[in-house]
């Protein structure tokens, strides 16, 4: 594939950070500690909870329904304003900097980027006019041509109004939308919910290259803990606004307790109905 020199530049910066392994382990680029939040100034979602992401990789936060990922996202975007909802404990830091009182369009200029759930795309602006959208922050520095050498399916796509795309399509458009601000850190809130099995490889296709030839660190909220582990280098798994196990994606999706109730399968390694894994749920060990 051809690299502008930019792209080509980072990515050798995350081959570097990646070749390096534990001997010279990445740089922190994100770390949120304790962190407490609140919506509407009576209901507690985040009890304290505290995670990192490491420079250039990828990282899965997984659990139940209602656990509070998304929650944990907005708090990281500084999108929680929105829903009345305030942090009210712990600290945000991104690159060393303290940004938890920063709001969200001075994250974008610092490098977070956040893909939200169910594909938010401006459904009556082209493909293009949402990309426009997407580089406001970078005014005339903002590089369409390097977003469709990323992810050519949507140069073809480029005249075409948004709200007519596939889910597939428009999930690439989201993802190309927030690429536009030139992020460090992306952030992904369920980016295969509700996509064909085909389109779901293609998204996490693109996650994964993002990562690996422009160096792009992530952190990616997801039902489908199997495809999220299967691409990430680390991951958490919450419950109750807290953090209850996390470790390296190979040993979590290793991990009993992690295939009974995320993954579906019982120690034989036999798929298990949903039902059984509800019922297995009361008994987590980690609770
Ligand atoms: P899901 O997988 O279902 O998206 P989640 O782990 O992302 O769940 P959140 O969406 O963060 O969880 O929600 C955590 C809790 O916070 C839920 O009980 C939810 O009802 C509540 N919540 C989320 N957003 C708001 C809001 N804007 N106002 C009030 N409560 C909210």
């Amino acid at each position: 594939m051809n690299q502008t020199p930019d792209v080509a530049a980072r990515a050798g910066k995350s081959r570097a950070a990646n070749a390096g392994g534990a001997a010279a382990r990445p740089p922190t680029a994100l770390t949120v500690k304790n962190l407490e939040v609140i919506y509407d100034q009576v209901i507690l979602v985040l009890r304290g909870l505290s995670l990192e992401v490491p420079a250039g990789q990828i990282v899965a936060l997984l659990g139940s329904n209602g656990a509070g990922k998304s929650t944990t996202l907005k708090a990281i975007a500084g999108l929680l304003p929105t829903e009345h909802g305030d942090i009210t404990d712990g600290t945000v830091r991104f690159d060393g900097l303290d940004i938890t009182g920063m709001d969200a369009a001075a994250r974008v200029r610092r490098g977070i980027a956040m893909v939200m759930e169910g594909r938010r795309v401006f459904e009556h602006l082209t493909v293009q006019e949402n990309l426009v959208a997407g580089g406001y922050t970078r005014g005339a520095k903002a590089d369409y041509a390097r977003v469709y050498e990323f992810l050519p399916g949507l140069a073809a796509l480029r005249s075409r109004v948004a709200g007519y795309l596939s889910g597939g399509e428009q999930q690439m458009l989201a993802i190309g939308r927030a690429l536009m601000s030139d992020p460090r850190l992306l952030l992904l809130d369920e980016p295969s919910l509700g996509l064909a099995p085909r389109l779901v490889d293609e998204v996490f296709g693109v996650i994964q290259r993002l990562n690996r030839e422009l160096g792009l660190t992530a952190l990616l909220v997801e039902q489908n803990a199997r495809r999220a582990l299967a691409v990430a280098h680390r991951g958490y798994i919450m419950e109750s606004g807290r953090i209850v196990l996390d470790g390296a994606a190979a040993e979590l999706a290793d991990n009993p307790d992690v295939k009974e109730f995320y993954l579906g399968l019982g120690e034989a390694g036999h798929r298990r109905r949903y039902r059984d894994v509800k019922h297995y749920k009361r008994r987590k060990r980690w609770l």
